[in-house]
């Protein structure tokens, strides 16, 4: 991916690119944020010896807001054992994927601590937290560039083929190899342009690359036709398997699915249990769950 490309993009768009592609931008060391002076993005900063032991993900009385006098999120704490679920859910604009852009170090907490194993995420250099927790979404998978380029954002030194063996986890490469031009297809604005499905792909090939243990999902509500709906899911849920993952969730199965389900309501939690346990207690969650199942 070329410097030129990146700049391109940010002319048109500059904070939302960061916004959107801020992980990606991390993985490629390139540090735009500071360009156009996105606050709490600071890829550089960070103390080199703090390294996580343990991959216990814990959130400690934090509280965050976008703007000074604005709080999203007050006084959550939680908890996420390595290897199993938590589901969040709640109300559109109650904080849930700002909860997530913290959880994945993206934003630091004003107060309070977010911990990885041993060591606060804040305090770790961004690439270290990158190579970590990564957050996924369902928003402008693909850049300007190659396939190769666009691959390589998740590790710079990727050969081809491990960029192949990548796209082969997640069902890609099928498609990859009938382009005439493989790898060195350009894609993105002015290149080829790739379906919806094809760029989600794209990105979780990018995952499979970086490999990080623990994973923030921000489900959207698909734009995908059923059936490469369920191809995707079934490519997901290979990806997620063996690794931490906190899901925001807007679907049944992924909160029932969950170890543990967080009702994020107006910036704080208003409820954590299992499904059958918030079921039982006839909350909001419980609410929420008739209104899903119907
Ligand atoms: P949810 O994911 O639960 O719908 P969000 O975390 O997206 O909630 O939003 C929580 C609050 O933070 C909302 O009031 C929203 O308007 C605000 N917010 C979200 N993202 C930003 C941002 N990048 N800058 C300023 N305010 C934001
Ligand atoms: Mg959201």
């Amino acid at each position: 991916l070329t410097t030129g490309a990146l700049i391109a993009q940010m002319l048109v768009d500059p904070v939302g690119m960061i916004l959107r592609w801020y992980d990606e931008l991390q993985v490629a060391q390139v540090s735009l944020a500071r360009l156009v002076g996105v606050r709490d993005i600071e890829p550089d900063a960070g103390d080199p010896s703090v390294a996580p032991e343990g991959r216990h993900v814990h959130a400690d009385r934090v509280h965050f807001g976008y703007l000074e006098g604005v709080d999203v999120l007050r006084k959550v704490s939680l908890e996420v054992s390595p290897g199993t679920r938590l589901a969040l859910v709640g109300p559109s604009g109650a904080g849930k994927s700002t909860l997530g852009r913290l959880l994945a170090g993206i934003y630091a907490p004003r107060d309070g601590r977010i911990t990885l194993g041993s060591a606060e995420l804040s305090r770790m250099p961004a690439e270290r937290v990158r190579s970590h927790v990564a957050l996924v979404n369902q928003e402008h998978h693909v850049f300007v560039g190659s396939l190769r380029d666009n691959l390589r954002l998740a590790r710079t030194g990727a050969v081809d083929a491990e960029l192949w063996a990548a796209l082969g986890a997640v069902d890609a490469d099928g498609w990859a190899r009938a382009l005439d031009e493989g790898l060195d297809t350009e894609v993105g604005s002015g290149g080829l342009a790739l379906t919806p499905a094809q760029a989600q792909q794209i990105a979780l090939a990018r995952l499979v690359l970086a490999d990080p243990h623990t994973l923030v999902l921000d489900e959207a509500t698909s734009l995908l036709d059923p059936r490469a709906a369920r191809n995707l899911e079934r490519s997901l849920a290979r990806v997620l398997d063996g690794r931490t993952v906190v899901a925001i969730a807007h679907r049944l199965h992924t909160a029932h699915d969950a170890d543990v389900i967080a009702v994020v309501e107006n910036g704080r939690i208003s409820e954590l249990g299992s499904h059958e346990e918030l079921v039982a207690a006839d909350g909001a969650y419980a609410a929420l769950w008739r209104s899903w199942h119907g």
